[in-house]
């Protein structure tokens, strides 16, 4: 039976989950685009990075190629466990001698400038300035300007004169923090850093500090970027751990009412798709509160619309068995009712079949069984015998000592007969006082004996009437079937041995 059988609340279902699954789309849509986004930074941040630390190296390159296609969480997971290991383990290696922000220049150069010339030269200053310091950072681009324009006139000349062209250099830095996805939060510095930057040219005195600033900046924008994405997977991981327990609600629910109605199977599915769609989400997002809030709401709207579904559900569910019990109490009623019929039916035909007096078969009974008995008796040719009794001067007890006492006459005989006669032979109170006697497989010798045995036990018993014994004997007429012999003509032969009987002097049996 479907718990959702108005077309009304389907549509209404239906526009919910379309209306969450455009929603869907477009997260998804900008899930990507932040991906992309994500990957550009972390990829521009792992080349800023590279060099700084040579136990970190390997991670940087690695987590770079990762991103060339993409976030895969886990891989990346993996990937920065090692590289929160790495880190770990640097804490415990000796300090390094030089300043962190010289290995981000010389990383951004080798970067920049991919000729080999250039790339040789690089390699041999940075090597140059773990081993010995330079005076001040001037000295430093004075060098690093040798090594990128080896003949360039103007630079070796800017070189000798001492001098660095800074508007090279800040204009390669604002270069560098424009490509970088900034956190919000470094806004306003990354905006000073570079005015500072675009500036710098007409204020030589400062690009010292301005150079510091940016170093430092950019390191500070990576040890973020690390802390965010650490935050990231936490809150994934716990996404996760919630999502996995509502689906397991939803898929119980939906085990529970497996064997319901279609709809309530689509919603699960719908329920179950939203899920995926939201892990996917969850593990594609780049953005931590954006997807805080993104995954809430939705987590929200399933929950709420599992809650209504489920309340809709009970109620439909008390609605069915409501209906149910009033069915089965229905087939209850009808079952007693039908009951009742058939009793008052067995009633009625007993009722028709005997006679009330003594609890005998009647005359009608008798026709119907006689009818069975012929049958058999021509078929299997069997002795059938009929015996007619009639109760001497009856009148004469009911006019003596009223019609109750002849009543009872009547009883007393009827369980005379009874008790003293084969279960297989069939008594009747034919009428009046008069009593009828079926004996199947039983020849007239055979009947006699009976009838003759019966008569006296009757005669034997007496009866008291008023603190007087009453004499009470009986006649009977007998007659064995005989061929092409009716039920008519077989009663008209005894009950003129009957008449013989009476005739005879009663409380007598005569054969015909
Ligand atoms: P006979 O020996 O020739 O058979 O004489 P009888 O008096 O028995 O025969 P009769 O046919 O003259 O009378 C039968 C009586 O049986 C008449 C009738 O009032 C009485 N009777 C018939 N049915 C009942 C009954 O159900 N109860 C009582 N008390 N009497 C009945
Ligand atoms: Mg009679
Ligand atoms: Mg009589």
């Amino acid at each position: 039976m479907s718990f959702f059988s108005k077309a009304a609340d389907q549509d209404k279902w239906k526009e919910k989950y379309l209306n969450l699954l455009d929603e869907q789309e477009q997260s998804a849509e900008s899930y990507k685009e932040k991906e992309d986004l994500l990957c550009k930074t972390i990829v521009r941040l792992t080349i800023a990075t590279t060099g700084l630390e040579p136990l970190l190296d390997p991670h940087l390159l690695s987590i770079r190629d990762q991103l060339k296609n993409g976030i895969n969480s886990h891989t990346l997971k993996d990937e920065l466990e090692k590289f929160t290991n790495s880190v770990a383990q640097i804490k415990h290696a000796p300090p390094q001698n030089q300043a962190p922000e010289t290995d981000l220049l010389f990383t951004f150069l080798l970067q920049q400038y991919t000729a080999e010339t250039q790339q040789n030269a690089l390699k041999q200053l940075k090597k140059k300035t773990e081993t010995e310091a330079f005076g001040t950072p001037n000295q430093l681009f004075i060098a690093i300007l040798e090594a990128i324009e080896p003949d360039n006139d103007t630079a070796a000349s800017n070189v000798i004169a001492g001098h660095i062209d800074i508007e090279i250099v800040s204009k390669q830095l604002l270069h560098l923090l424009e490509g970088i996805e900034i956190p919000s939060i470094f806004d306003q510095q990354a905006q000073a850093a570079k005015s500072l930057l675009a500036a710098a040219a007409k204020n030589p005195a400062s690009f010292e500090t301005i150079l510091d600033k940016s170093f430092k900046l950019l390191l500070k924008i990576k040890q973020h970027s690390q802390s965010e994405q650490q935050d990231i997977d936490k809150f994934l991981s716990h996404i996760t751990e919630q999502l996995a327990t509502l689906d397991i609600s939803v898929m119980g629910a939906s085990t529970a009412a497996q064997k319901s109605a279609e709809n309530r199977t689509k919603l699960d599915q719908s329920v179950s798709e939203q899920m995926e769609e939201l892990k996917l989400s969850s593990t594609n997002a780049t953005k931590l509160e954006p997807l805080k809030g993104i995954i809430s709401n939705r987590l929200a709207n399933i929950a709420k619309e599992i809650q209504e579904h489920t309340q809709k559900e009970a109620i439909q569910r008390q609605k069915t068995q409501q209906q149910l019990d009033d069915l089965a109490n229905k087939i209850k009623e009808m079952e007693s009712e039908s009951t009742e019929l058939k009793s008052k039916l067995k009633i009625a035909n007993n009722q028709a079949l005997r006679d009330p007096l003594t609890g005998l078969p009647n005359r009608n009974a008798y026709n119907e069984r006689l009818e069975i008995e012929l049958a058999r008796w021509k078929r299997y040719h069997s002795p059938l015998s009929l015996i007619v009794w009639d109760i001497d001067h009856f009148k004469t007890i009911n006019d003596s000592y009223g019609h109750k006492a002849g009543d009872k006459v009547l009883l007393l005989i009827a369980k005379q007969l009874s008790d003293h006669s084969r279960a297989t032979d069939f008594i009747s109170r034919f009428g009046g006082e008069e009593f009828t006697m079926l004996l199947p497989n039983t020849d007239t010798q055979s009947a006699l004996v009976l009838a003759n045995q019966l008569r006296q036990t009757i005669e034997k018993t007496g009866f008291n009437a008023s603190g007087a014994s009453v004499a009470i004997t009986i006649s009977c007429g007998l007659t064995e079937f005989i061929l092409n012999d009716t039920d008519e003509t077989a009663f008209e032969r005894a009950d003129q041995a009957l008449y013989l009987a009476k005739e005879q002097g009663r409380n007598r049996c005569c054969v015909l």
